[in-house]
């Protein structure tokens, strides 16, 4: 059997028993609601491990043309498709694909309503202009925001041919009750539609695999909902099924010290774990110790001056050849994968429930060539 110390890094780690304990959560929650639960691709697409997850969730849902393919194609179920925006080829290679086509505008459904074959159904996304989103770059509720319908936009008669809507203002959310504010809102302000569709998407971002979070109350929430408006009610969890799953292994390459001791390893947050940079939210790793007396940077091994993992600190001081694990680095992380600078792109595995290893992708620098050209022009 492959032991894992003598796998090269840089390499994601999926534990297939902590996946597994996620998806538990999932079937308890559809058990008590009612809801369905279908993956949102963007924040986790590696469909090496779909047999483990297909069985406990109802399919999935999607942000991009590619991704309704594959969602079709390698986990099955119930396939949504949703794009904040479509082009006419783009419905036309989905269409056949999907059960459900959900437009992010009147405009876009009016456009290519004539396109959708008669076993899909169709949706419109409504933006209810408020959330529990966190940041603003990812707050559908923040100004001018071009995610959804808002209330004064919709025009209620059009409204008439929707099979269903679906709403996502939650990032994270761990708490119950203001999600529950959230869909208080939402009843009042689209009662008129909820009335006349048969399903309705709540979206992502409802944290209920987080420790300690009340999946019961949550499930009588939703519960509540889908009685007070007869509708099939939907989730769209992407993070909340990945959450503390996977790590990211890396090495320490170098240790330098321009005025604070930065450990050098051979991953990069831009290239690797993009969000760390985006959202500037530092990653914890698996081998410090919250009150070592040896501080460090880690960083990165690209040429971005800013581009860290974290600080933090240890018991022992750090060597070079040393492995650390960067740890929750499942969701938003592979999906995100980028070759900037050339760095060798992590392989992809899985530590399957019986101790056993499997590699479910591994690079090399074909792969990296290959994304940027197959000839050159002087060859066509
Ligand atoms: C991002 C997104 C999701 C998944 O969000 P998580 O926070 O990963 O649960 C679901 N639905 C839509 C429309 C999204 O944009």
């Amino acid at each position: 059997m492959q032991q894992e110390s003598q796998l090269a890094t840089p390499y994601f780690m999926i534990d297939e028993s902590k996946l597994i304990d996620n998806l538990k959560k999932c079937q308890q929650l559809k058990q008590l609601s009612g809801a369905k639960l279908v993956l949102a691709l963007k924040c986790f697409s590696t469909w090496g491990v779909f047999d483990t997850i297909a069985p406990y969730l109802d399919g999935t849902t999607s942000s991009g043309p590619y991704e309704v393919m594959l969602g079709h194609e390698t986990f099955g179920k119930e396939t949504h498709a949703y794009s904040v925006g479509y082009s006419e080829q783009d419905v036309k290679d989905v269409a056949d694909k999907s059960d459900k086509i959900i437009f992010n505008s009147q405009s876009q459904w009016q456009r290519y309503r004539h396109l959708v074959p008669e076993h899909c159904q169709v949706g419109l996304r409504l933006n209810p202009e408020r959330s529990a989103a966190g940041q603003d770059l990812a707050d559908p509720a923040r100004a001018f925001c071009r995610l959804g319908v808002t209330e004064s936009a919709l025009d209620k008669t059009l409204a008439l041919g929707l099979d269903g809507v679906m709403f996502h203002m939650n990032c994270e959310n761990k708490s119950v009750s203001s999600f529950a504010a959230l869909l208080d809102h939402i009843s009042a302000q689209f009662s008129d539609v909820l009335s006349q569709v048969s399903w309705v998407s709540l979206g992502g971002g409802v944290f209920f695999t987080w420790p300690g979070y009340p999946i019961e109350e949550l499930a009588e929430v939703l519960k509540q909902f889908s009685l007070a408006h007869q509708v099939q009610v939907y989730l769209e969890p992407g993070e909340a099924v990945i959450t503390q799953t996977t790590d990211l292994v890396v090495t320490v390459v170098d240790i330098v010290d321009n005025g604070k001791k930065t450990a050098i390893v051979d991953s990069a947050t831009e290239a690797h774990r993009l969000d760390t940079l985006i959202y500037n939210e530092p990653a914890s790793i698996a081998e410090a110790s919250q009150d070592g007396p040896f501080p460090y940077v880690i960083g990165s091994c690209s040429c971005l001056a800013g581009d860290q993992f974290c600080e933090t600190q240890f018991d022992q001081p750090l060597q070079v050849g040393q492995r650390l694990t960067v740890q929750d680095s499942g969701g938003y992380t592979m999906v995100k994968l980028n070759w900037f600078n050339g760095l060798k792109m992590p392989s992809i595995y899985c530590r399957r429930v019986n101790g056993s290893i499997e590699c479910l992708n591994s690079f090399e620098y074909q792969d990296f060539k290959h994304t940027l050209s197959r000839k050159s022009i002087s060859s066509i």
